[in-house]
């Protein structure tokens, strides 16, 4: 059994009951839940409903760091509204993207420690998207005692020393496609040198799909290639790895799907 520990099950890829025949191509599969997450309010809204209606999916609620711009003052009690609900067990995805700067970075920021903030009112741990800012992604992790909360790193796409001090936040290395990629050299040694308890797996579909489908659209049901591809690395069956992530997100949000 596995869990997809981040996709994105509410954007206009999914119209019209495409929802429902996703997810059973994905427990056909052996993927048997879900943490479906927002990029702002209004997908927050969006994803909770999904969530309500069923049961193998659970929420991640947040703005991203491309939607910074969109956080007013009336978006934080909203969100914290949103997130207080029982299924919604992670807040995010949030963070800093400094590659596609989509957003102006000193909002970027504000949102992400305003997330932190929220996160640890509520007492639920962070999903974090971060990209070509690990210094200050991990230093306003670090100011803002987002150890009290921890969280997922997700996408992981970092290297070991990034990977360590995460670790030292209790924070848990979510692995995507790009384990699969030949060439990520940096990600694949992290997933085979990670602790065993610390790693999960995820799809963040409809973006980054593993091999053999690299390229197009992608679906919760290809967490199985990033799965053998992660197992392989560490040298163990692909039946161990499903059973440890699923274990570990257990550990970290306190939910894992009935079988
Ligand atoms: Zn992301
Ligand atoms: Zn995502």
């Amino acid at each position: 059994m596995l869990v997809d520990a981040h996709c994105h099950l509410t954007g206009s890829h999914l119209a019209d009951g495409q929802v429902e025949r996703t997810l059973d191509r994905a427990r056909a599969e052996g993927v048997a839940g879900f943490i479906a997450v927002g990029t702002d309010l209004e997908d927050s809204r969006a994803v909770l409903d999904l969530a309500r209606r069923i049961p193998s999916v659970r929420a991640s609620l947040g703005v991203h760091p491309h939607e910074a711009k969109t956080w007013s003052q009336d978006t934080e009690p909203a969100l914290a509204a949103l997130a207080a609900d029982p299924a919604v067990r992670f807040v995010g995805e949030t963070g800093l993207d400094w590659h596609y700067d989509l957003s102006p970075r000193d909002e970027q920021e504000a949102v992400f420690r305003a997330q932190i903030r929220l996160a640890k009112a509520l007492g639920k741990p962070l999903m974090i998207h971060t990209r070509s800012a690990p210094e200050a992604t991990l230093g306003i992790l670090e100011e803002e005692g987002a150890d009290a909360v921890r969280g997922v790193i997700h996408c992981f796409s970092e290297n070991r020393a990034f990977a360590a001090r995460a670790l030292d936040l209790g924070f848990y290395l979510s692995f995507s496609g790009i384990a699969t990629f030949r060439k990520a050299e940096a990600v694949r040694d992290v997933a085979a040198w990670a602790p065993a308890d610390r790693i999960l797996v995820e799809t963040d579909a409809p973006f980054l799909a593993p091999v053999p489908y690299r390229g197009k659209s992608n679906e919760p049901a290809y967490v199985r290639f990033t799965a053998e591809a992660v197992a392989a690395l560490r040298g163990i069956s692909t039946q161990k790895l499903a059973d440890l992530t699923t274990r570990n997100l257990e550990a970290l949000c306190g939910w894992a799907p009935s079988s």
